[in-house]
């Protein structure tokens, strides 16, 4: 009689494809809520700066005018609060607005969310009705549902599907990480090369606002405009990425 034993690699594979199936699907959430690129095979680029709204974003938003770029900033509850608090602050926001770009949610407190699904709703919440109030100051009507959100950390756990539906927002927005958050190590030419190579239509780049952007975001941005890309943003108009065909995983 042939003996069924473990020790057969075929039983051992069947074995570890199971187990990876089981570990999967409990460590996954179920649906796909997180976007990480455009639908699109134009060249069109996004280009989005976490961590703001600071003084920081006054050399970005120069560069990007400069270059004729739009980007989206998904900023922190507790950055957006200075809005009306800080005259420079306010200043810079208002410009991010007026010179088309788009507002975004990176939470209140830049935590970790995972098993605090109240505070972490409350948060959202209350940064993204800052935003709406902002927008409102500058006669643009918007939502809470309008506003695009970015986990911080680019977290992304079974329960964010929770977060999804009380903020009634279609997606969550990820995208490609490099390493300009972390600039005296990384440093221009990597920083650079991670972005230049990771170019292709629909992608979304993350990156954020630090005083080194000036750096290399002058390159970067001559670099998409030599290779013909265009950068789209959330906000209507022609530059708008629902011209393209929205969000796709
Ligand atoms: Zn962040």
């Amino acid at each position: 009689m042939n003996k069924f034993k473990w020790k057969n690699p075929l039983h051992i594979c069947i074995l570890l494809v199971l187990s990876f199936c089981i570990i999967f699907n409990f460590s996954t959430p179920k649906i796909n809520y997180e976007v990480n690129k455009v639908n699109t095979k134009e060249k069109v680029i996004m280009i989005t700066f976490d961590d703001g709204p600071s003084l920081a974003d006054e050399t970005i938003l120069d560069i990007l005018k400069e270059n004729n770029a739009k980007a989206t900033f998904f900023g922190t509850g507790i950055n957006y609060e200075k809005y009306w608090k800080d005259e420079k602050v306010k200043a810079i926001t208002d410009r991010m607005v007026n010179e088309g770009h788009t507002l975004g949610n990176h939470s209140y407190y830049h935590n970790k969310y995972q098993f605090k699904t109240k505070s972490a709703y409350d948060e959202f919440y209350k940064t993204s009705d800052m935003i709406v109030k902002i927008y409102a100051e500058n006669n643009i009507p918007k939502t809470i549902s309008d506003v695009p959100i970015r986990m911080p950390f680019l977290q992304y756990y079974r329960g964010m599907d929770y977060l999804q539906s009380k903020m009634q927002v279609e997606y969550f927005v990820r995208g490609y990480l490099g390493c300009d958050y972390d600039e005296a190590i990384c440093g221009k030419e990597k920083i650079l090369k991670q972005y230049k190579s990771n170019i292709r239509p629909g992608q979304i780049l993350v990156c954020h606002t630090r005083d080194y952007a000036k750096e290399w975001l002058p390159d970067l941005l001559k670099h998409l405009n030599e290779k013909n890309y265009k950068t789209v943003n959330f906000t209507n108009g022609d530059q708008d990425y629902r011209n393209y065909g929205g969000l796709i995983f």
